[in-house]
């Protein structure tokens, strides 16, 4: 074996092959080493470094290791790749080996440490909430705790939501998926919040989530780390299968400028549903961007970046506004809760999918066709 200084890394052996030996053919599309003009932050760069630090090539310190933080987990890369390499997957493992070793950077390790606090605060915001949960449902909702915790508001809206669509009761799920720590490189903690939730959600027949980051943390990481849990439905999906009871252009005439939220569109595929219900809304389809969809720009909000590299979180959602602005403004609308406290941080009117279809809905409530 090759890559024995950092064994996480062994079974992506091929994958940094092909990126140590590629022409960079991905380059264009890291919007952190955009965004810090800077080779060493490019997907080849962060992979480079990876592949010799786990051959032992190059020290597995803190300096080398720290550039698995400089990556927003975006997927954009994999997108530009003939390969579709899963960067941001391996760079999530040199985290875990980083972390396990104690060279991750301090502000990721604090992170890491505050898990415990995090999921308290995201028990009692849950618990003021007052969604009204059924305990035997056969359905399990998975809020996301940067909803619960950072815009109650937006939560209590979403909740009413899913009330309303699915039909029946359903159990709120009172633990954290996990997200945060695994972003960390603490995959204990990771494991033992995911267990936490999996436990929580026995018996349900389904598992609806929000917040799309922790669809795909459910649907795909704890598969690969050893979690089972129920199947995982992305909200979205609900909201787009009852299409015809949410009341139809009753937003007509509004600037809605719609931006792919990178675990949503790059991370679960889902493009043209959240389209197709802004334009049941609009009477027409939402604004959008230059790059759009698989190529969509990203709010520099996910896997950390925010906490290990402030100043590139924020340029990078600044790139994404000044785009906005300059083909005419009015309302960004996401569906991802750190890209929305990240656009709402930067001073610009944003919105979010499901809070929008909320309001419609209790603004006309019966079904219009
Ligand atoms: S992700 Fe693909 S295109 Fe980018 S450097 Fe790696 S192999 Fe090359
Ligand atoms: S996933 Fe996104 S941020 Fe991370 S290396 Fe790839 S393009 Fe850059």
């Amino acid at each position: 074996m090759k890559l024995r200084a950092l064994p996480l890394l062994a079974p992506h052996e091929a994958t940094l092959e092909r990126c140590v030996y590629c022409p960079k053919l991905s380059r264009a599309s890291c919007p952190v080493s955009n965004v810090e003009a800077s080779e060493t932050l490019s997907p080849w760069g962060k992979m480079s470094i990876a592949y010799f630090a786990a051959r032992g090539d190059v020290p597995s310190d803190a300096e080398h290791l720290e550039t698995a933080w400089a990556c927003s987990g975006c997927y954009g890369c994999r997108e530009r790749c003939e390969h579709k390499n899963e960067v941001a997957t391996v760079l999530f493992d040199v985290r875990a080996e980083a972390f396990a070793l104690g060279v991750a950077p301090e502000a990721v390790t604090r992170i890491a440490r505050d898990s415990r606090s995090r999921d308290v605060e995201y028990e009692r915001a849950l618990s003021e909430l007052d969604p009204n949960p059924t305990a035997n449902a056969h359905t399990a909702v998975v809020l996301g705790c940067s909803y619960a915790r950072h815009h109650p508001d937006v939560a209590r809206s979403i909740l009413r939501l899913a009330t309303r669509l699915l039909g029946t009761g359903f159990r709120l799920v009172q633990s954290c998926c996990g997200l945060p720590s695994y972003h960390a490189g603490d995959h204990a903690t990771f494991v033992a919040n995911a267990q936490r939730t999996a436990a929580q959600c026995e018996g349900v027949e389904r598992i609806v989530v929000i917040d799309p980051g922790c669809a795909v943390a459910m649907s795909q990481v704890y598969p690969r780390l050893g979690v089972r849990s129920a199947p995982v439905v992305p909200f979205i999906d609900v909201v787009y299968r009852e299409l015809d009871k949410i009341p139809a252009r009753v937003l007509e005439g509004q600037r809605l400028r719609w931006t792919d939220p990178c675990q949503l569109g790059r991370g679960l595929g889902r493009y043209d549903e959240p389209r197709s219900v802004l334009a049941r809304l609009l009477g027409a389809p939402p604004e959008g961007f230059l790059r759009e969809r698989e190529h969509a720009g990203c709010s520099g909000a996910g896997a950390l970046l925010p906490v290990a590299r402030p100043e590139a979180s924020r340029q990078i959602a600044d790139e994404l506004i000044a785009e906005h602005e300059r083909r005419g403004a009015g309302t960004l609308v996401t569906g991802c809760a750190e890209s929305l406290r990240r656009f709402r941080s930067r001073g610009v009117a944003a919105i979010d999918l499901f809070e929008l279809v909320a309001k419609a809905c209790e603004t006309e409530p019966r079904a219009s066709g």
